[in-house]
C-alpha cells in the first residue's frame, strides 16, 4: 500500500438547504435544525482523533447559528464559502452572483478572522462567471467539479460547448480544483427525501457507503502515488447514531491503512507549490 490523503469535508447547510428547496414548513425546517444539534458530535469525534477538516457554511447558517459556527473555527477547522441561502448560482444573473459572493466572503472572513481560501457551490454548479469571481476574491481553490478523483487540477475558464462540435477547452486558471463526486457524498446514500414528482430513497446501511469509500481509498493507495480523496458529509445526515458509529469504524480503517488527513486549503497550497498528488502508477497487472 502506498501513501495518500483523505480530506473530510462537512457542508453545514442547516435550514438553508430547505429554504433553497422552498420547503419552509416546520418539519423540513426542523430537519435543518438537526444539523446544528449534530455539529458538536462531529467536532468531538474529530478532536478525539486529532483530524483536521474543512467546513463549507452558507452565510444563512453563519447568521442563524453564530455560536455553533464559532465552535467549528475554535476547534481549528477550515471554513469555506457555500452560498448565502444555499442558492444555485445558475439561477442568479452575474450582478446577483457577485453580490452574493461579496456578502458571504465578508461573513466567512469575519467568522474565521482571515480571508476564506475556498468555495464549494451549493448544488455543485457554477456559472460562466463563477471562476472569475472566485479569482477576483483571491480564493485558492474550488471544490465543486468532478473532472478527476485522486488528483487536484487547475480550473479552466471559457470552455466552448456546443452540440455539434468537439469541446473547445478554455484556458487553465490559477484556481485549484479539489474534485468531488455524488458517490462520495453522504446525502444521496443516506437521506430520504420525497419530492412532488420523485423520491430520493437514501436510508442505506452506512456500512455499505463506507465500504464503497474504503475501496475508493484502497484503489487510490494501490495504483496512485500520493493520491488525495475528498469526501462530503452533512451534519444533518451523518449526525444520527448509527451513522456516527459507521463513521468511527471507517476512520479506524483509514488509520489502519495509513492515510493522512488534511484540510482542502493545505492540499491546494501544496499543489500550487508543485506537489504532484495522484499520479497514476498502477500496481495492478505488474506481476503478470
Ligand atoms: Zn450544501
Amino acid at each position: 500500500m502506498g501513501s495518500g490523503t483523505v480530506c473530510l469535508t462537512f457542508d453545514f447547510d442547516a435550514v438553508s438547504l430547505w429554504i433553497s428547496r422552498n420547503m419552509l414548513t416546520p418539519t423540513p425546517v426542523s430537519r435543518g435544525e438537526f444539523g446544528a444539534v449534530a455539529v458538536p458530535r462531529i467536532l468531538n469525534l474529530l478532536s478525539e482523533r486529532n483530524i483536521p477538516s474543512t467546513w463549507f457554511i452558507p452565510g444563512h447558517t453563519v447568521e442563524t447559528y453564530p455560536e455553533v459556527c464559532r465552535e467549528i473555527v475554535a476547534a481549528g477547522h477550515e471554513v469555506g464559502l457555500h452560498g448565502y441561502a444555499h442558492e444555485n448560482v445558475g439561477n442568479l444573473d452575474e450582478r446577483q452572483e457577485r453580490e452574493m459572493f461579496c456578502r458571504i466572503h465578508g461573513l466567512i472572513g469575519d467568522l474565521e478572522g482571515v480571508p476564506p481560501r475556498g468555495n464549494r457551490a451549493p448544488a455543485w454548479d457554477l456559472t460562466p462567471h463563477t471562476v472569475d469571481i472566485m479569482i477576483e476574491l483571491g480564493l485558492l481553490y474550488d471544490s465543486s467539479l468532478m473532472g478527476n478523483d485522486y488528483s487536484p487540477y487547475y480550473v479552466r475558464r471559457g470552455d466552448e460547448i456546443t452540440v455539434d462540435t468537439p469541446v473547445g477547452f478554455g484556458e487553465e486558471t490559477p484556481l485549484v480544483e479539489l474534485p468531488v463526486s455524488w458517490s462520495l457524498d453522504d446525502y444521496p446514500h443516506l437521506e430520504y427525501l420525497r419530492l412532488p414528482h420523485s423520491i430520493l430513497p437514501g436510508l442505506k446501511m452506512p456500512g455499505d457507503m463506507f465500504r464503497n469509500w474504503r475501496d475508493d481509498v484502497a484503489y487510490m493507495l494501490r495504483d496512485f502515488t500520493d493520491g488525495v480523496l475528498v469526501v462530503t458529509f452533512h451534519p444533518q445526515v451523518i449526525g444520527r447514531g448509527h451513522r456516527m458509529l459507521g463513521l468511527e469504524r471507517w476512520l479506524d480503517e483509514l488509520s489502519q491503512m495509513g492515510v493522512a488527513f488534511d484540510r482542502l486549503e493545505g492540499v491546494a497550497e501544496q499543489f500550487l507549490e508543485g506537489r504532484s498528488y495522484g499520479e497514476y502508477s498502477p500496481r495492478y497487472g505488474r506481476s503478470r
